[in-house]
């Protein structure tokens, strides 16, 4: 038998895609607000958002019709026609939220318009009306949800820990604020103020307060734009990392989603700066016509779809790309950028519950709505974020190192080279540092030079592995344009005839199996400029200088010098820094002569 849902079944199937757990009602609530032009947010819980929630903002208000209107089911002032449809421009249209949230709690709707005299109150309980009233209320609306899931317990009992759940609201509301930087919002949680950003801040402000004190000094704005996209937002110095992609903020038209493909292109953005297994710290807004985008593929509306997506995630990686190149020309604030004492703390926290970032402690002593900037950390002089600009490149590093050498002082710890450029003193870190070098030359001889091999007095032979040796078949031809020729010799067995003249004075067979176990490892081989590049680093790592070996002070100053040309000075190809620097401020500040 079919039979037609009743209204309030059918409302708490939509809540089960619309509402997973209070920060989903949360979100739901304020992007409301958002699309009824609030400038302050107010969002308060108890127990985690599941015993309280309530959202209360000063936005347009609804009359008495509307707000009836607003429960029901598909009922929606935000779209009108198909047309609509594909050129959304406010964060709900599907009509669903409030029905759904209404019929999985208990719920209270209390709204204004500026010019009405008296507020309505709407309550529910489960789904079902259960008065409405007029009462005295401020113009916009407070939502207020209480015991959500009372009347779902197979739901209710998904739900985690108090703390987690505040965590995940928490982590929602920066998400919006961040998108939102125009809006003020503040989160009080079982009483307690903890969280305040205040209205009216532009992007590079509110990521500052929402990332938090220590990385606000680190962050560098994106601004770039083709014909129809634009990308606009910050990232953060590749010093500092997160265990997980859960700082990398994506917003669409102004609307948090995630995508893997941007994820990725912020990755690319990010390529030959970051350690493998770390993620970077990121805001990313990407801006293109409405109907470039399908916002309507997923209840939450949290994913989207591209109508072209690879210009879109080229624009990124280029955006964060040519902000990063652009942070380098200062060379001490970028170097001298340190790994975020807290954010380990911080990883720690998120998985054992609240969240609450070091921005919270940034604007404690203001969380009461004051005059908007007053709060925000200023950057410190001298660590401001270059703006990113055509044409920059490590041209001017290399110029600036040129007309003052660094002086060399010498090694500590059999691996660390002391020097001084200016009024900076740096470290570097010589393996790491001739990484860089020897694979800035291998990676400029394959793609600008001809192939340049060195054919060996005595040619060596390999016994691979089975699965080695197949492997190794497969990328002869590839291996060879790389200066290093193979040749199969029956079976598992192969020669190797010549080697990169860059390398020929290093052991050979260790390196082609370095290579090999490497490409086996990343599985990378089917990209081929992925697996090239994987050759690189290990002939770079193979053959550069190792720790723990003593150099003398023109090899020093010569490989600095090396350094310093590069393209990509501050990373070793695996991503980790070659060097770090300390200028006069942070030397004063280290011994109190500033504070
Ligand atoms: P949607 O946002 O998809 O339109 P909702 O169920 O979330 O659907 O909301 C239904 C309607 O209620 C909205 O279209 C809007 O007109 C009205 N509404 C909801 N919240 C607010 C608010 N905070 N301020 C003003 N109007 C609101
Ligand atoms: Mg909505």
């Amino acid at each position: 038998m079919i039979r037609i849902l009743p209204e309030i079944l059918s409302n708490q199937i939509a809540a089960g895609e619309v509402v997973q757990r209070p920060a989903s009602v949360v979100k739901e609530l304020v992007e409301n607000s958002i699309d009824a032009k609030a400038r302050r947010i107010t969002i308060e819980i108890e127990k985690g958002g599941k015993s309280v929630i309530r959202v209360a903002d000063d936005g347009a208000g609804l009359s008495r019709d509307q707000a009836l209107l607003a429960i029901e089911r598909y009922a929606t002032s935000k779209i009108f026609d198909q047309t609509d449809l594909f050129s959304i421009a406010t964060f709900g249209f599907r009509g669903e939220a409030l029905p759904s949230i209404a019929s999985v709690s208990k719920f209270c709707l209390v709204t204004k318009p500026k010019d009405a005299d008296t507020a309505v109150r709407v309550e529910m309980a489960g789904g079902k009306l259960v008065q409405v009233s007029e009462t005295g209320a401020p113009a916009g609306t407070l939502v207020e949800v209480k015991h959500l899931f009372f009347n779902t317990p197979a739901r209710r009992k998904f739900l985690k820990a108090d703390t987690t759940e505040a965590g995940h609201i928490t982590d929602t509301i920066s998400g919006m604020a961040l998108g939102n930087p125009g809006v003020g919002f503040k989160m009080v949680a079982s009483g307690r103020p903890v969280r305040h950003f205040p209205p009216d801040q532009d992007l590079l402000h509110r990521a500052m307060l929402v990332l938090g004190k220590d990385v606000a000094d680190q962050l560098y704005p994106l601004a770039y734009s083709t014909a129809n996209i634009s990308i606009t937002g910050v990232c953060a110095n590749p010093a500092v990392t997160r265990s997980t992609a859960n700082r990398i903020y994506l917003f669409v038209n102004n609307r948090l989603v995630y995508d893997k493909g941007i994820v990725a292109a912020v990755f690319r953005g990010f390529e030959g700066r970051i350690m493998k297994g770390r993620f970077p710290v990121a805001v990313i807004c990407c801006d293109l016509p409405f109907d470039q985008v399908d916002v309507n593929v997923h209840p939450s509306k949290r994913e989207i779809k591209f109508l072209s997506p690879q210009p879109v995630y080229q624009a990124v990686a280029q955006a964060v790309a040519a902000a990063l190149k652009a942070a380098q020309q200062n060379a001490a604030a970028y170097a001298g950028s340190r790994p975020v004492p807290g954010s380990r703390i911080s990883d720690v926290q998120k998985k054992t519950g609240f969240v609450q970032d070091s921005g919270y402690r940034a604007v404690q002593s203001a969380i009461s709505w004051g005059p908007g900037r007053k709060s925000v950390p200023e950057p410190s002089p001298g660590s401001a974020p270059v703006p990113a600009a055509e044409n920059t490149d490590a041209a001017e590093i290399r110029d600036v190192a040129e007309q003052h050498p660094p002086a060399i002082f010498g090694q500590v710890m059999g691996t660390y080279i002391i020097a001084e450029q200016g009024d900076r003193l740096m470290l570097v870190d010589q393996h790491a540092a001739h990484e860089r070098v020897v694979y800035e030359k291998l990676k400029h001889r394959h793609t600008h030079l001809p192939r340049d091999s060195q054919f060996l007095l005595v040619p060596e032979t390999l016994e691979m592995g089975a699965g080695e040796a197949d492997l190794l078949s497969n990328i002869l031809a590839d291996l060879e344009a790389l200066g290093l020729v193979i040749e199969p010799f029956g079976g598992t067995t192969f020669v190797v005839k010549a080697v990169p003249g860059l390398l020929a004075q290093k052991p050979v067979a260790s390196l082609v199996h370095g290579i090999v176990e490497t490409l086996m490892e990343t599985g990378d081989t089917g990209i081929k400029e992925q697996w090239l590049e994987n050759c690189l680093i290990s002939m770079a790592c193979h053959h550069a200088v190792q720790a723990n070996k003593s150099m003398s002070l023109p090899e020093m100053a010569s490989l600095v010098k090396d350094l310093f040309a590069c393209d990509n000075p501050f990373h070793c190809p695996h991503g980790r820094p070659t060097m770090v620097s300390f200028d006069k401020t942070r030397m004063e500040k280290l011994f109190k002569r500033v504070v």
